[in-house]
């Protein structure tokens, strides 16, 4: 059976008919958290039974949780066929960040990210990116009422283009949970053709573009997706965002030791974004035995957040968040058991 989640509020239209009765069933299950079609009392009967005969509310379940000293949780969810899945709650006073996932693997298999390690199994579909923040936010209840998506999890979202968009119109409609764009932050490894078509999209996510390697030579072999789009070309999309969504631009740079932490490396990015309003946010490499790359000493990374600091780019340093349970950037890989890392 199709799943409720998959379906745009235009889709149920082919079940209840009536443009307020998809928006009654919508505010049901997304807001009132309705756990089957019988609840959903404010449409007729008929359609009741409608729903429930060709749809499902089934959400996957939760496989195996590991949560860190930090308070970050890292879920395995199972799917209908299956397959798992990585999605992680990360708390933040009293925020709570959801990162979630477009793909099961991924396919670029950049040398530092685990996710690559794995291959691309398969595309997620637009419900079961949406059914992840629902289990999210069902596990966060009470303790946050306001949550921001982040598609960095597994996979490359804009490989999975036509589903991560219809998940984030799902997410985004004011009848369901109504998430702002501004609350939804979609990260690429920069896929240029789909990156030109998202910028003309009507919802616009905030974009967080994965760099890391500042020159094309270091980038090619950090990110074999660069010799298909190199930086110049992510850089040109960039520049003909209009301002407003320029603003919301970030550059990830992941930090690795002798491989892009160097001054002269900060002095080129800083060189790149030249007149640009997009901010930096530097990622100290998690590190993982399958990975043949370090993390950068923390002098390093000051020195190389300093650079770009004083050349007037707006920088943050992002803490590394669920370490200890391989929840943080890179490190997700359908694994069942923690790693004792030392
Ligand atoms: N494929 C998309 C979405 C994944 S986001 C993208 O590349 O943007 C995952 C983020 O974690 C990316 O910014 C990636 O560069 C970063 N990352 C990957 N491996 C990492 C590691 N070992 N340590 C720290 N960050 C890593």
């Amino acid at each position: 059976m199709k799943s409720f989640y998959h379906q745009s509020r235009k889709e149920l239209l082919q079940i209840v008919e009536r443009p307020a009765r998809a928006s009654r069933a919508f505010e049901n299950v997304y807001r009132e958290g309705a756990g089957s079609f019988g609840e959903v009392l404010s449409i007729p009967a008929e359609f009741r039974t409608a729903l429930s005969d060709a749809l499902d509310l089934e959400l996957p379940s939760i496989h195996q949780r590991f949560v860190s000293s930090d308070g970050t949780r890292r879920y395995l969810l199972k799917l209908a066929d299956g397959e798992t899945v990585e999605s992680v709650l990360i708390p933040s006073g009293d925020r709570v960040t959801f990162c979630i996932s477009s793909q099961i693997g991924c396919a670029l298999a950049c040398t530092f990210c685990m996710t690559g390690q794995l291959g691309l199994i398969r595309d997620l579909t637009a419900g079961e990116i949406v059914s992840q923040v629902m289990v999210l936010r069902r596990e966060a209840e009470g303790d946050y009422p306001r949550f921001s998506i982040v598609l960095m999890g597994m996979g490359e979202p804009l490989q999975n283009y036509d589903n991560v968009l219809k998940a984030i119109h799902i997410l985004h409609d004011d009848y369901g949970l109504a998430v702002p764009s501004s609350r939804i932050t979609l990260s690429t490894a920069g896929l240029v053709p789909a990156m030109e078509r998202l910028a003309a999209e009507r919802v616009f996510p905030n974009l967080s573009i994965s760099l890391t390697g500042v020159t094309n030579a270091s980038r090619d072999r950090l990110m074999p997706i660069n010799r298909k789009y190199p930086i110049e070309a992510i850089m040109d999309v960039v520049r003909k965002l209009p301002l407003a969504r320029q603003n919301r631009v970030m550059f990830e740079c992941v930090m690795i030791k002798g491989v892009t932490d160097s001054p002269e490396d900060a002095r080129e990015l800083a060189r790149l974004l030249q007149g640009m309003r997009a901010k930096v946010n530097l990622i100290p490499l998690n590190p993982a035995p399958e990975i043949a790359h370090e993390r950068p000493d923390d002098d390093a990374i000051l020195q190389f957040h300093g650079i770009l600091l004083g050349s007037g780019i707006t920088t943050f340093v992002r803490r590394n968040r669920g370490n200890d349970v391989s929840g943080a950037c890179g490190q997700l890989k359908k694994k069942e058991f923690v790693s004792t890392r030392a």
